[in-house]
């Protein structure tokens, strides 16, 4: 078994603390490699490289920092499926999407290069003869970035590309579950001529590693995706400090299938929005209400299209649909959600146990109807390969089923009435709708949640100035 270590200044560099993480492969149950249980020490070392790279790196032009992006994402392009193979391996997720994860994270690196030549200040007009008012965009200076495990390795780039080429470097803790795609991606950055503490990665927990860049006073900004419930500790990790705070995080997706939708691509998108990555997917339709008229029709086509559902392995057989759960805690809470549905009086039709395949941890793809409002299943983040279904008798109602949530990240609906697709579009209050579709959303967009689902946003040019802080200089001629 292999043992890494953190990425610290341009090098991999041993931890202070003897502890190691061991990183299990959730399909098997068995171990993978080990990486440091970093302690404060370690996050400390690591902010100061990024602090003192910094100033060399903002200095240079943004079109000379866009060149080293473009460098790392050709390196990843050279090495898709080994990458694609870690992922798959910690993570669970078949090989193909974690294909579409590498690919698509260089394709991302290149976007945020673009933007080197398209980062721009403003003139204001003055109150005052003879002054000039100029707006300049400024990097904000070491950015912190904490990690969830379902896309962990476009979650890296997400991060660090609108971070670097705006001027800023950063310091990432990847999650616990999955950091041997992040020691690979070190690899790749330190085969190519990037500054040395530009990028560095430590690893450990949350409690600790997470804590200790939350609360560091020379971060200017925490870039966190993940849950709810951390979100609120980093907020509170951040406060003494006055950091800036990104978050994104968890969602219940309504899907709202109206009655003259066509019925075939509603139950296909559903399908494949619940066990894509096993349902592990923030933007995922996790509650779907459907109209009274076709419910029963709706729930047979997908009861059939999920029963024939192949799940596995996904390195042992690579035709199967979706893998594993994370681990235990993902399938417990998965399992007890179903559990608390059906006491509530919700039917299983199909799935609603663990599937004992390999020692992984597998559930069975499961559709759940007569759910109600007010069921834990309609309120709470299944993160699974889970449809619970609610009817709904018209779009007032749909809408306000939709809207009734702590959660506010994506939503979606199904219809031909253009009147009906426009009127949610006003009245759903989420940061996304898809329309006749499912996720994903595409990287010149703006991911940003309402309500609980988070604070600011990433990607296109709203994500990318979020990593910028305004200057405002007032130029009085003589
Ligand atoms: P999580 O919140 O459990 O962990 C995320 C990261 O936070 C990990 O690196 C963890 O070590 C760290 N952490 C834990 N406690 C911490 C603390 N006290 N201080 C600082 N850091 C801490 O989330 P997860 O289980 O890894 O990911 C799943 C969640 O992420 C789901 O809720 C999902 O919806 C959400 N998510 C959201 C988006 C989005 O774009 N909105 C994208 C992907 C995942």
């Amino acid at each position: 078994m292999k043992h890494y270590e953190n990425f610290v200044n341009g090098k991999f560099s041993p931890s202070g603390s003897k502890e190691r993480i061991e990183v299990i492969n959730p399909s098997t149950g068995q171990p993978i490699c080990t990486v440091p249980e970093s302690n404060a020490s370690d996050v400390d070392a690591a902010v100061s490289a990024a602090a003192s790279a910094q100033r060399d790196w903002a200095k240079q032009p943004a079109i000379e920092r866009a060149k080293f992006l473009r460098r790392i994402a050709d390196k990843i392009r050279q090495n898709v499926e080994p990458l694609a193979r870690i992922i798959t391996e910690e993570q669970g997720k078949i090989l193909d999407l974690a294909r579409v994860e590498v690919g698509f994270t260089a394709d991302y690196m290149d976007y945020m290069a673009e933007w080197a030549r398209r980062i721009e200040g403003e003139i204001l007009e003055s109150d005052r003869a003879g002054e000039t008012i100029l707006l300049f965009r400024q990097p904000i200076g070491v950015i912190g970035g904490i990690l969830p495990w379902n896309f962990p390795f476009f979650l890296i780039v997400r991060k660090a590309a609108p971070a670097l080429v705006t001027g800023n470097t950063i310091v990432i803790k990847p999650s616990e579950e999955t950091p041997h795609n992040a020691v690979k991606f070190c690899e790749l950055v330190s085969e190519t001529d990037l500054p040395p503490g530009v990028i560095n990665i430590v690893h450990g927990r949350g409690p600790t590693v997470g804590k200790a860049l939350a609360s560091s006073a020379r971060i200017g900004m925490i870039s966190f995706t993940g849950s709810v419930e951390t979100g609120s500790a980093i907020m509170a990790a951040a406060a003494p400090n006055i950091t800036k705070v990104n978050l994104e995080l968890g969602g219940k997706a309504p899907a709202i299938v109206m009655s003259d939708a066509d019925m075939d691509l509603a139950v296909k998108a559903m399908k494949a929005s619940r066990v894509i990555n096993s349902g592990q997917v923030c933007n995922c339709a996790e509650r779907v209400y459907v109209q009274r008229k076709v419910a029963d029709q709706f729930a047979d086509k997908l009861t059939t299209a999920m029963k024939a559902t192949r799940f596995g392995n996904p390195l042992v057989d690579e035709s199967v649909e979706y893998g594993p759960l994370i681990n235990e805690a993902g399938f417990r809470k998965v399992d007890s959600l179903v559990h608390s549905a059906v006491k509530a009086g919700a039917t299983v039709v199909t799935g609603g146990k663990r599937a004992s395949r390999d020692g992984g941890y597998y559930y069975e793809p499961t559709v759940i109807t007569d759910c109600r409002q007010d069921m834990e299943i309609i309120r709470r983040e299944v993160f699974g390969p889970v449809v619970p279904i609610v009817t709904f008798d018209d779009i007032d109602e749909a809408i306000s089923y939709a809207n009734d949530s702590d959660y506010g990240l994506t939503s979606s609906i199904y219809t031909r009435d253009l009147n009906v697709a426009l009127r949610a579009c006003q009245e759903i209050r989420f940061g996304e709708t898809y329309i006749n579709r499912e996720n994903f959303e595409a990287m010149q967009g703006f991911h940003a949640g309402w309500r609980k689902s988070g604070i600011g946003g990433a990607d296109g040019k709203h994500g990318l100035y979020e990593f910028m802080q305004t200057h405002v200089v007032y130029l009085q001629r003589y």
